[in-house]
């Protein structure tokens, strides 16, 4: 083939699959123009996962009537002008792109109207083509609907995750458009169901207590609101007490300058902060907005404009990093335990401690995964606990050190398996229901886990707007660790086999249901935990397939004390 200047038709489409990659993306490009057309007021409808119709609707500026059609052609804006204005963006939106690239991929009707109009319009262009246009009443402001997505490019529909798991990816980002405009009044509604209200009342806390629960927004600390004037880098925002950690990084929203980020780097920032305030496996809530002037930042890196670059990183990593740990310890001294404890192995391996068994061969046979070759256990005896964790026993030959939560995580396993598949997981019928606050995210994984979870005990009832009654929960279960297990699950469920789903609904009981690490036990409890061990099938490893125990061997011990 010759080489050709493609058609613009040809130009759009292929840039089209930048912009719009799923349903998501549309929410995204047109709650950004609503806010950029000053809007205080969004509505969203959802139906069919996005791909039936998506509707936005603002009561925003407006598009004149003799722009409605320049609205849609590729590279066309009103936000920039020239090229300098690149270098001090403060819209969201910036490319002229997205109007052009979502027609490009579905058909869309677009009504307007600017207030100081006497009629507004309506233009509906499908796959690219202007089909019709005319005047039409209607009240101020913007209404996009887009219907058919992606009906004209199947590989991207068959691209697309479940239906539920789209859902619930509109669902987060409206969440995060809500926290960074908490003046702006957000309606969700997904399928008929109301998925997220907020009030508009300008205040952070409350869209908090809307998305995650009065309980989170109460334990919130406040890191200002107000950006400082006349510096470069400014931090505010809300960062949640280390009590109401998460058991995911779900729970971290960044924005820069109001636009939603996603950074490894200011999570590991906020993370770093925490460092002695929070255990093992939890993540912080944390709501923080930065605020830098514009040669401290680009945001134009991509088109899809969720990444920005900035120009010194670690001047932004300070800032945050310094931000939070300051408002935390100002707080609350710093605890005595270290992270390290709750990953003991693991530690053990990365510094060698001065007994030096972990370097010995013999450390082999520890497993970090599941292995049927494992041989079962000697007798052991309980001689008592360390640090209320680690339960020190002793064998023919040598000495253990049983790692008691994931010893009885193994214990509880293997009892839930066999309850599995004989009558099923047992249940117990609560006397006093435990309400349960959900975002609206875990609400859209609810349609989906609701049913496959009540198999396990979790009977709920909707009870007001995303709240629920949960009558009954798994026996093995006390209260506060089902609700908390039950927010776990609903986090991360997207996407996995029903297989998978009831394996790890079964692996998150057992860990729920075990013994912490620093609770302290009783010797007849110590010795009962290690009789169960013992009877187990795989002894030697947790579900998690980490190490429920080290040994320290007889022959080992004389080579530490010389005697060999
Ligand atoms: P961009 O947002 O990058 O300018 P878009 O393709 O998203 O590009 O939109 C093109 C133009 O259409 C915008 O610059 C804006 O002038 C106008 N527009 C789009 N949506 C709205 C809206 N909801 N309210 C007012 N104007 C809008
Ligand atoms: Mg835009």
């Amino acid at each position: 083939m010759p080489i050709r200047t493609l058609a613009p038709e040809v130009v759009c489409r292929i840039a089209a699959g930048e912009v719009v990659e799923r349903p998501a993306s549309v929410v995204k490009e047109l709650v950004e123009n609503s806010l950029d057309a000053g809007a205080t007021q969004i509505i969203l409808e959802v139906v069919g996962a996005g791909t039936q119709s998506i509707r936005v609707v603002d009561n925003g500026s407006g598009i004149s009537p003799a722009e409605v059609e320049l609205a849609f052609q590729r590279h066309a804006t009103s936000k920039i002008a020239c090229e300098a204005d690149i270098e001090s963006i403060r819209t969201l939106g910036f490319r002229g792109e997205a109007l052009a690239s979502i027609a490009a991929v579905s058909q869309v009707d677009l009504i307007s109207r600017p207030a100081a109009e006497i009629a507004g319009s309506f233009i509906r262009v499908s796959n690219g083509r202007v089909v019709e246009k005319r005047s039409r009443g209607c009240s101020p402001g913007t209404a996009v609907t887009v219907r058919r997505l992606f009906a004209n490019v199947p590989a991207r529909l068959k691209f697309l995750r479940s239906p539920a798991t789209e859902n619930s990816r509109m669902a987060n980002l409206v969440s995060q458009y809500a926290l960074a405009f908490p003046e702006v009044r957000f309606n969700m509604v997904i399928d008929g169901h109301l998925n997220l209200r907020t009030p508009g009342s300008g205040n952070l806390k409350d869209v908090v207590a809307e998305l995650y629960g009065l309980d989170i927004a109460n334990a919130m600390l406040d890191l200002g609101q107000e950006p400082h004037k006349g510096e470069s880098i400014s931090v505010t925002g809300y960062i949640g007490t280390a009590g109401v950690a998460r058991a995911s990084r779900g729970y971290m929203s960044f924005f820069v300058n109001r636009r939603w980020v996603q950074s490894r780097m200011l999570s590991y920032a906020v993370e770093e902060a925490y460092r002695g305030f929070l255990m093992g496996d939890r993540y912080p809530v944390a709501v923080v907005n930065l605020w830098l002037t514009s040669d401290e930042v680009d945001v134009n890196v991509h088109p899809a404009k969720t990444e920005v670059r900035f120009r010194n990183d670690r001047a932004i990593f300070g800032a945050v990093q310094k931000a939070v740990r300051t408002l935390l310890v100002g707080q609350a001294p710093i605890p005595e335990f270290r992270p390290a404890s709750s990953a003991p192995t693991l530690s053990l391996r990365a510094e060698p401690t001065k007994i030096g068994f972990q370097q010995a061969p013999s450390s082999a046979p520890i497993p970090l995964a599941m292995d049927l070759q494992t041989p079962k256990l000697p007798i052991l005896r309980v001689l008592g606990q360390v640090g209320n964790s680690y339960v020190v026993a002793e064998a023919p030959d040598g000495m253990y050190l049983i790692d008691q939560h994931a010893a009885h995580e193994r214990i509880q396993l293997e009892k839930l398996e066999r309850q599995r598949q004989a009558q099923g997981i047992e249940t117990q019928g609560l006397l006093e229901p435990l309400t349960v606050e959900l975002t609206p995210q875990q609400e859209e994984s609810m349609r989906t886990l609701g049913p496959v979870l009540a198999d396990y005990g979790f009977k709920l009832e909707p009870f007001g707007p995303r709240s629920y009654l949960l009558r009954s929960i798994p026996a093995v279960l006390k209260g506060e660790s089902a609700t908390e297990m039950l927010r776990e699950m609903l986090n991360g469920s997207g996407g996995k086999s029903l297989e998978d789903l009831k394996r790890e609904i079964v692996v998150s009981l057992a860990c729920h249901s075990a013994v912490k690490a620093g609770q302290a036990l009783s010797p007849p409890e110590m010795s009962e935990l290690v009789r169960q061990l013992e009877i187990t099938a795989l002894p030697r490893t947790c579900p998690h397939g980490r190490p429920t125990m080290i040994h320290l061997s007889s022959r080992e011990l004389e080579k530490e004390f010389g005697r060999r």
